[in-house]
């Protein structure tokens, strides 16, 4: 990871052509770091499952009461539960490995249309009716996220190797909240075809999140928060813990890339919390306690 040196640009290939794009990274960085300067305001990224998408969640609320707040909220979305619904109309059966999902032409198709539009939209059009301001694009707008597909197992399932978060900025700095569906496209030379890649939403979370140098990453989702082999909640966990829950199967599945991606934004961001989503208002509660180690409402990583 080279945030130290480019805040940006996550891995530095040797064979990158884009040395052009390499300095505009960096003048973003600094521009980053210069906007931040000039604002006392707390950028938080909060990543938002499929489960907080019901009709009583508070989310949007607490959202748009942090943005007047004066925080500087960026959303990064999943659709975990309208993809599936979308993939089953269509006659595709999810399948996951490690909690990623895997991803054919077919579905790859149904997870862009869906969540860039659907779910997108619908959040975006949530925020605005509640009186905040908001602003949806994906990743591949402003070549915010730029991918290669690693794993075949896994299919068009991007890594991220570069994020480019100056449109993001562009966004905040006009007061609306950018809320992010985690596509990316496929890094290549000018004559290469497109190919968009579909990216978990926690790991795009996770580095859009360290790319900004964000205050907090808060993941929401559907369990109270990282259970033990007790199933107890763990308030607090080391980055060895953490790891040491992956390696022994205790943490599994959809809870992998978030455990994941706490400890890669880390390295750029000063806390980290997996929290119940579907708890009414547990997004003002990260804000309202002080959130070290009484912090009650889930799981700080780090
Ligand atoms: P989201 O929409 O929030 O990304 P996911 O289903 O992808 O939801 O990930 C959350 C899921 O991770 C939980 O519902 C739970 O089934 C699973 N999980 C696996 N291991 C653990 C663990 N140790 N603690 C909490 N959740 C876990
Ligand atoms: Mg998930």
């Amino acid at each position: 990871m080279q945030y130290q040196e480019d805040s940006v640009n996550l891995h530095s290939s040797k064979s990158d052509a884009n040395t052009d794009m390499s300095v505009k990274n960096k003048q973003d960085a600094t521009n980053n770091s210069q906007r931040k300067n000039d604002s006392s305001r707390s950028l938080i990224v909060v990543k938002i499952g499929g489960s907080t998408f019901g009709s009583d969640d508070t989310t949007v609320a607490d959202l748009v009461k942090l943005q007047k707040q004066g925080f500087q909220p960026v959303v990064v979305h999943g659709g975990g539960k309208v993809v599936s619904d979308w993939l089953k109309k269509q006659g595709i059966r999810p399948k996951f490995i490690r909690g990623l999902r895997v991803t054919d032409q077919n579905t790859l198709d149904v997870v862009v249309g869906v969540l860039t539009g659907v779910v997108n939209k619908t959040l975006v059009g949530e925020i605005v009716l509640r009186g905040g301001k908001a602003v949806g694009l994906s990743g591949v707008d402003g070549g915010i996220l730029q991918a290669d597909a690693e794993n075949p197992e896994l299919g068009f399932v991007g890594t991220i190797k570069k994020v480019d978060v100056s449109a993001l900025l562009d966004i905040l700095d006009g007061g609306n909240i950018p809320v992010l569906a985690p596509v990316a496209i496929k890094q290549g030379r000018g004559g290469d075809p497109i190919q968009l890649l579909n990216i978990n939403a926690d790991i795009a979370a996770g580095e859009v999140a360290a790319a900004l140098k964000a205050d907090r990453l808060i993941m929401l989702t559907d369990v109270p928060g990282v259970l033990d082999s007790s199933r107890r909640v763990i308030k607090r966990l080391t980055q060895k813990q953490a790891k040491g829950l992956v390696e022994s199967n205790i943490v599994a599945g959809g809870m992998v890339p978030k455990i994941e991606s706490c400890i890669k934004a880390l390295e750029e961001v000063k806390e980290t919390f997996i929290v119940d989503g579907r708890k009414p208002h547990i997004l003002l509660e990260c804000f309202e306690k002080e959130a070290g180690n009484s912090f009650n409402n889930g799981t700080r990583v780090g």
